[in-house]
């Protein structure tokens, strides 16, 4: 035992049972997602590609989500992020199954040839965020997803400024508005990458991915996979 854990218990940050940060009962009641989702209509998708007729110009290729958003998780995320609980995250993310990853590993198959620079990067936060957090969700996410896949991490992104928590906004529109050129590539660099997994902790409305997916597709990316740990 080290000395932290014997200063700070491990607590589960659903239900506070000490030992561990995601407790065994817990688990049980996180639902892993089994369907494969079309990014914008939520509907069936074979190998989690954009159904052909929801496919748009700068969109979202595809979709790898984890975990259905649920009370136990939202609890566990909730946590994590405002206690600034990162082992918790690394528990969370230990508990993905290898599926999920040999579907990413096929799209990566059927996108792109060997040749072609595939990254997984992330949705940036803001500077004042970042610093006043610690760390980015997103980004650590990330770093678990290029490890396990053996592909580079590369923070590709920046935010431009702070902006509304999304769930204060109350319309799509204002959601919009919101995020309207809040982010930009961190280099113009050639050749941009041209495959990028971007992932996020919760797919919601998915507006902040399809804003970064634009922004990426706009720098010279010719396909984006968006990898979210929840989806609502
Ligand atoms: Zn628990
Ligand atoms: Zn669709």
């Amino acid at each position: 035992m080290f000395l932290i854990d014997f200063l700070f218990p491990k607590a589960c940050l659903s239900c506070g049972r000490l030992g561990s940060y995601i407790c065994l009962p817990c688990q049980r009641k996180l639902k892993s997602i089994e369907g494969k989702y079309c990014f914008y209509c939520g509907g069936e998708s074979i190998s989690n590609y954009t159904h052909p007729a929801c496919r748009r110009i700068g969109g979202v290729d595809g979709l790898i989500t984890f975990f259905q958003y649920g009370r136990v998780l939202g609890r566990i995320i909730k946590n994590i992020k405002y206690r600034g609980v990162k082992g918790g995250l690394n528990e969370l993310i230990s508990l993905v199954g290898a599926v999920n990853y040999s579907a990413m590993m096929k799209m990566v198959d059927k996108k792109a040839s060997r040749e072609e620079q595939i990254r997984v990067s992330f949705i940036p936060l803001s500077h004042q965020r970042q610093a006043r957090r610690g760390f980015n969700q997103a980004e650590l996410i990330a770093n678990a997803v290029a490890k396990r896949l053996g592909i580079k991490q590369e923070s590709l992104l920046v935010k431009t400024r702070t902006t509304l928590p999304q769930a204060n906004t109350k319309s799509i529109d204002e959601r919009k508005k919101n995020l309207q050129g809040v982010f930009s590539v961190k280099k113009i660099r050639r050749p941009f990458p041209s495959v990028v997994f971007l992932a996020d902790d919760i797919l919601t409305t998915g507006t902040t991915i399809r804003e970064a997916t634009r922004v990426l597709k706009r720098a010279g990316a010719r396909f984006v996979f968006a990898v979210t740990l929840a989806k609502v």
